[in-house]
């Protein structure tokens, strides 16, 4: 396995549309400037949240903007086995336990943390009386968890206060994202994650299962938002629109300026491999350093 290997890992809930693609570039950008391999990862896990033939569109239009990955594509609606073996290991270590709360209860009781209601550790010495299990939780360490972010710098949390012990096994069965997450990312022999930053609040978690796991911690950049002129996400939530793959050169340029590796005026309408080989030979992540947003030209 060559050093570096990065990864982009979308959620076929819609097509790729300029947000998407922002990660993309910037996963693509990191991993080829030094040298490693680029992976992709289709995060079909959650089927009801899988849009009918999202997943090959996404291919299509990475296609078409340049962004060749290497190997094949892994799809986590294919990981059944690989999910079983990580919650069988945590569940030998006796960290985990079933937990009767529905979210209408929780709502109620307990105060919001980075990302939702902080859990009350409720369940944590068993389940009261008549109460059905539904879900599956991971006792988290009353210690710091955190990382130097490549991008936005030192991050860390105490996860008692800032989530407390978190799902591993939903109600309905499915695995959670944290964990499909550190099981993929270590299968994959990740050793970079560029991601958007609205996932910053979740790598503590993730380091702690890796932790928990005995698999290795990759390094992390979480991107800046992409956003409009008045401040509003694009991303899929406020109906930004897939992309046109006859505008794929366009769209580039657009992500490019907006990740401060504006093309020079000679490559303006340049084919997106010509892009993409000049931008590959100037990237540097660090001029993004700080940012929680950037904003569409
Ligand atoms: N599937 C997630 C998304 O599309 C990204 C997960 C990750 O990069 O870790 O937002």
């Amino acid at each position: 396995m060559p050093d570096i290997r990065g990864r982009f890992a979308p959620s076929p809930s819609g097509p790729l549309h300029l947000g998407s693609l922002l990660a993309a570039v910037g996963s693509y950008l990191t991993a080829r400037s030094a040298g490693g391999q680029w992976l992709l990862r289709i995060e079909d896990l959650d089927p009801p949240r899988v849009a009918p033939g999202a997943g090959d569109a996404i291919l299509r239009a990475l296609e078409a903007h340049g962004l060749l990955w290497d190997d094949e594509p892994l799809y986590q609606s294919r990981r059944g086995d690989a999910y079983r073996a990580a919650m069988a290991q945590l569940q030998a270590s006796g960290l985990v336990y079933p937990c009767a709360c529905t979210r209408r209860e929780l709502a109620t009781i307990a105060h919001a943390g980075v990302d939702g209601p902080v859990y009350p550790g409720t369940c944590r010495d068993g389940l009261g009386t008549g109460r059905a299990p539904r879900a599956l939780r991971i006792r988290v360490a009353d210690q710091e968890f955190g990382l130097v972010d490549i991008v936005q710098g030192d991050y860390r949390h105490t996860l008692p206060q800032a989530v407390g012990d978190f799902v591993v096994q939903r109600a309905d069965g499915l695995i959670a994202y944290q964990l499909a997450v550190v099981v993929d990312d270590a299968d994959q022999g990740i050793t970079q994650v560029v991601r958007g930053i609205d996932l910053l609040s979740s790598t503590p978690r993730q380091i702690y299962l890796q932790r928990c796991l005995g698999l290795p911690t990759p390094s992390y950049a979480h991107l800046p938002l992409l956003v409009d002129r008045h401040g509003a996400k694009l991303g899929k939530q406020t109906g930004a629109a897939g992309l046109d793959p006859k505008r794929a050169s366009a769209n580039l340029s657009l992500v490019l300026q907006a990740l401060r590796h504006a093309p020079p005026a000679e490559l303006y309408g340049a084919a997106p491999t010509t892009l993409l080989r000049w931008a590959t030979q100037h990237w540097q992540v660090g001029r993004l350093a700080g940012r929680a947003e950037v904003v569409v030209p």
